[in-house]
């Protein structure tokens, strides 16, 4: 039988690996003690995967970490999921910023340098008019701009008017590969099959594609997370956004566990070198599970970051889960921290577009 060396090195070699092996490198027992889990020192089969990972990543994007401007254009959501904060059943302020509104964000954030603006809110199918004239006036201005769309499922024919609009990217997490679980994390009127059918649509249209999941959501075992890792080597997506499940206060899930740092960058590094190509993101909410989450996930594998530029007043109402990082700081302070930290950890900030690159 191979060691967890073994696997790795496979993986390395093949961006892939069976179905066992991916289950005994996400569960090896090692586990944090507290004063590791502090100063993030990792067993030598955590660091061995990290380090293949990042080695990976740098055969394809070199050094460089994406910036991508992220605008929480509203918070008004038609959907019940029972993790998110900004179900339709949160007692939260609702706000939709106006065309002006996010214009100005991404003026700002052209100014400071960004190529990527994710426009990202919930599923509020009202809007998608404005969202189409708000696509082409920020083609417009900013021709050498990337525009990507975060916007949830949405009907054929209004991905191919965005798309003719002139949006190049489209995020859509999965969520779970697992039917039966993800009708434990979503009311009966949301669809497994619709979901995925959207990805599936997307690519066809020509979007880049991000798809992802959360890692420790309830319910959650082992063979999910493989079948999420199996999807994703299928669907074989340009982005994967993944981190993980943390409780939010107004939520059925409320009283439920966070996920894991370990569990959620393993899944990072697996996928890094199954997927060589993906644009991966070092999510907020690695970064709010850990103050150290962020470099962390950049060492395991990750090549994005993605500082938020919706005005303040609004980011403390796109309130996903509880304690969520950057409520409050302007993105062009942050900005210039940011890429003294990339720097110090052996990285390079990119303001360029970045787009996949696929060899
Ligand atoms: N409405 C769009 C959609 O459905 O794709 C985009 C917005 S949605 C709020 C963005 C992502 O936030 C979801 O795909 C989900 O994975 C993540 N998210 C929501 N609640 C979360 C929580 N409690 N913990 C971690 N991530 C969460």
């Amino acid at each position: 039988m191979k060691d967890l060396f073994g696997f790795i090195d496979d993986l390395y070699d093949k961006a892939d690996v069976s179905d066992n092996a991916l289950s005994d490198i996400l569960t090896d027992s090692y586990v944090l003690k507290e004063s590791d889990q502090r100063s993030l020192s990792f067993s030598d089969v955590d660091t061995y995967l990290f380090k293949s990972a990042d080695k990976k990543r740098r055969e394809v994007y070199d050094t460089d970490v994406y910036a991508r401007g992220l605008i929480e254009i509203s918070n008004r959501c038609k959907n019940n999921c029972l993790y998110c904060g900004i179900r339709r059943g949160s007692p939260v302020y609702r706000y939709s910023l106006s065309q002006d509104e996010i214009m100005d964000c991404v003026r700002s954030g052209h100014e400071m340098g960004f190529r990527t603006f994710v426009l990202q809110g919930g599923e509020n199918p009202g809007s998608d008019r404005m969202i189409t004239e708000l696509i082409r006036r920020i083609k417009s201005e900013f021709p050498d701009s990337a525009v990507t769309l975060s916007l949830g499922e949405k009907t054929k024919k209004i991905y191919e008017e965005f798309k003719q609009a002139g949006a190049d990217r489209y995020l859509l997490r999965h969520e779970t590969a697992d039917k039966m679980h993800y009708e434990k994390l979503h009311p009966d009127e949301m669809s497994y099959d619709n979901r995925i059918n959207c990805l599936w649509t997307l690519k066809e249209l020509g979007y880049q594609v991000g798809a992802g999941f959360m890692v420790g959501s309830p319910y959650q075992t082992t063979g999910n997370l493989i079948s999420d890792l199996r999807f994703l080597k299928e669907l074989s997506p340009d982005m994967v956004g993944i981190g993980p499940f943390i409780p939010q206060h107004d939520t059925p899930f409320s009283g439920e566990k966070a996920g894991s740092l370990l569990t959620t960058l393993r899944c990072l590094a697996l996928i890094r070198l199954m997927l060589p190509h993906a644009l991966i993101p070092a999510t907020t909410a690695l970064w709010t599970i850990h103050p150290k989450g962020r470099d962390a996930g950049l060492k395991a594998g990750a090549n994005v970051i993605m500082p938020n530029l919706t005005p303040s007043y609004a980011r403390e109402l796109y309130n996903l889960y509880d304690n969520k990082k950057n409520v409050k700081d302007e993105a062009g302070i942050r900005l210039a921290g940011i890429s003294a930290k990339i720097s110090e950890s052996g990285y390079r900030l990119s303001m360029d577009r970045g787009d996949v690159i696929r060899k």
